[in-house]
């Protein structure tokens, strides 16, 4: 789409963005949302795709992926084999409704920052129990967990001017043991609901996070294995405005998927670790 407001476009922006930026400004990553709607807010469009700013970064502590990391980047990446929820990379990159020509430009970043209760970036980020590295304008830098990040559909804590510059899945959450549920109305469409359930290896706990049925991220942790009607009771106590509405699905229908799979998984994550 043409974006006739657009009066500039910064293609080489200092290593460190923000200093000069200015209302009206935007930050280009992969372009796949900004240049698919109308903006007429935007002036000034600042390209973070051009720096030089590492995909991803495997380590002793984890996982690092830069923000302008591509789905079909963060898609190729093979996960060291003791990494055993590492399958939920590729999990999430498949979640996307999108055509070829979307993962090979769409970013990690931007999928984060744009903040639809289905993506699925920010499925994978709160399940994995990852931070984010935020930059503000100021020149300071302060991190946030992910749970945190969204607030709602299409809104997030990010001050005016400010980016997500990367995030840090920590090694203790890929070792975990992995189930994921998802449901869409159509093969490739949106998702009504993408739930993902972790547990330590060895040990009887469960970490839930329900999404694109809400309009954000929830996450339940329990200690131990919940039993049905804990878990359910969970679910339920999820706030009646919280449940997301749109054509892929209404509150109920979502509460109930949500009920079902989250079943699913903690039945999945019960059973005994594989030897
Ligand atoms: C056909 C189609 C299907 C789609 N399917 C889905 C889907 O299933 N789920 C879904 O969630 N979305 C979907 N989208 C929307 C969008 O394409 C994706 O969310 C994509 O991941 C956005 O990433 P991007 O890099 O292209 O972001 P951009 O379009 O470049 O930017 C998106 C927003 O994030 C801001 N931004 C980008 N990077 C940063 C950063 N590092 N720091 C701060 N702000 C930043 C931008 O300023 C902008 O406001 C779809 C779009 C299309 C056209």
């Amino acid at each position: 789409m043409d974006l006739n407001t657009v009066t500039e476009v910064v293609r080489l922006p200092s290593e460190r963005p923000g200093a000069h930026w200015r209302e009206g400004d935007a930050w280009l990553a992969g372009g796949t949302w900004l240049y698919s709607v109308e903006q007429p807010d935007l002036r000034r469009l600042v390209d973070l795709a051009a720096l030089p700013w590492a995909p991803l970064v495997p380590g002793d502590t984890g996982l690092e992926i830069g923000a302008t990391c591509t789905i079909r980047d963060l898609h190729a990446f093979v996960p060291p084999g003791d990494w055993a929820a590492g399958t939920l990379l590729a999990t999430a990159c498949e979640a996307f409704l999108s055509s070829f020509k979307i993962w090979n430009a769409a970013t990690v970043g931007g999928n984060i920052c744009l903040s639809l209760p289905a993506g699925p970036m920010i499925t994978l980020a709160v399940a994995l129990e990852a931070r984010y590295e935020l930059w503000a304008t100021d020149g300071s830098v302060r991190t946030v967990d992910a749970l945190d990040f969204v607030t709602g559909d299409h809104r997030n804590i990010l001050a005016p001017g400010e980016i997500l510059r990367r995030v840090h899945v920590p090694a203790r959450a890929l070792r975990k043991r992995a189930a994921h549920r998802r449901f869409t109305l159509t093969r490739l469409g949106r998702s009504t609901v993408f739930l993902i359930g972790t547990r330590t290896p060895g040990m009887g706990d469960l970490m839930l996070t329900v999404t694109a049925g809400t309009t954000r991220p929830v996450r339940f942790a329990f200690d131990r294995m919940p039993d049905a009607p804990t878990l359910r009771r969970s679910v339920d106590a999820i706030p009646a405005d919280v449940w997301f509405a749109d054509p892929n699905g209404t509150p109920g229908h979502r509460r109930h998927l949500t009920r079902h799979f989250a079943e699913e998984i903690r039945r999945e994550l019960t059973a005994e670790d594989p030897a």
